[in-house]
């Protein structure tokens, strides 16, 4: 952290700030520009507010150079983390697709739907039990009912589940019957949600909140990863965010898959189903987010998408969703093939 002081600031207000930061485990080194005076503060900065330093009306600004994360980012974690889910490996040169429903509506919706998708190649099978709806007039998912026939897919099909959990309440139970615990984008930085999912130390998706940085999205998964003690396996996934642009429900950010990799070792995967809002940029924009290097994808997938209770104007159907299985196969093979 670098504290800049105003060309006004005096060496004993300058000492005020040495003497405040005596008690601290800190390395103190004066810098000295061309006309500006700084102090650098070097080691673990992380516990120190660096805007706590602008109350002084003599400092002018200050510069963090560490990252607010720790536990997802790079930098004391340089390789790539790869995890094994329930027998499917997600990061680590795989591509790994979630595919299903937005909502589990009856058990012959999701098994038919958990066939199809099975068959086309997916790896988890997706579906939401409890349902985080805008307005509380819609459908509201059928809660644990609907994980009952999330299992009773599973059981027939062989394919793990991941669904959402939106409420501490049912941390057990999800840890107990889910593969992987969905954090949804609207709770992205519900911090009592993401520690109490940590510490079941299950496999975790979390999604980036509509309004979120990429930053606060790690901030978010070193919540997880803290409260999990040895660290549970977390996967990031780019879902789209609010901006200006009305031709799509949210503007699906695929820059952020190579940002995310820079800055994390995590598996990043892509969601264009909420990312664009609309069936027809499914398919487009699956096939850019493989090509830019995402670790795989979550897609609705409904076999009666005018008929869907959730997102059926945002669902393909398992036919075109086998279409894009096996264009993404020949995409994955230049990506996989062809490092520069
Ligand atoms: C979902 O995946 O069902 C969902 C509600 O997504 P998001 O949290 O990204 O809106
Ligand atoms: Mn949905």
């Amino acid at each position: 952290m670098i504290i800049v002081f105003k060309p006004t600031a005096t060496e004993s207000q300058i000492q005020i700030l040495r003497d405040e930061m005596s008690n601290q485990e800190l390395t103190i080194q004066e810098i000295q520009g061309e006309s500006t005076r700084m102090l650098g503060l070097a080691g673990d900065t992380s516990m120190l507010s660096g805007d706590r330093f602008l109350i002084h009306e003599f400092v002018e600004r200050v510069i963090k150079v560490s990252e607010p994360y720790k536990l997802a980012g790079r930098r004391f974690h340089p390789q790539d983390s790869s995890f094994d889910i329930a027998g499917r490996k997600i990061g680590g040169g795989a591509f790994t697709v979630m595919a299903g429903p937005c909502s589990v509506e009856n058990e012959a919706q999701i098994l038919s739907i958990a066939r199809d998708v099975k068959l086309s190649g997916a790896d988890f099978l997706r579906g939401g039990a409890f349902k985080p709806r805008s307005s509380p007039y819609s459908f509201q998912g059928l809660g644990l009912d609907g994980l009952e026939l999330l299992k009773i897919a599973r059981e027939k099909t062989g394919l793990p589940i991941v669904t959402e959990i939106m409420s501490q309440e049912y941390a057990e139970v999800f840890r107990d019957d889910v593969d992987i615990i969905q954090i949804g984008a609207r709770n992205m930085q519900n911090f009592p949600l993401l520690v109490e999912i940590g510490k079941t130390g299950k496999p975790v998706l979390l999604k980036r909140g509509p309004s979120c940085t990429i930053d606060e999205m790690l901030m978010a998964a070193d919540y997880i990863l803290m409260a999990s003690g040895g660290g549970c396996p977390v996967i990031l996934c780019e879902r789209g965010i609010r901006t200006f642009e009305p031709s799509t429900r949210n503007t699906l950010d695929l820059s952020a898959i190579p940002v995310i990799k820079k800055k994390s070792h995590l598996p990043v995967i892509v969601d264009p189903s909420h990312g664009t809002g609309y069936w027809d940029l499914v398919y487009p924009m699956a096939l850019a987010a493989a090509a830019a290097g995402a670790d795989g994808l979550m897609i609705e997938v409904h076999n009666q998408p005018d008929k869907a209770l959730c997102d059926g104007q945002q669902s393909i159907t398992p036919f075109l969703f086998n279409r894009l299985m096996q264009k993404i196969a020949k995409i994955r093979k230049i990506v996989t093939e062809e490092a520069i």
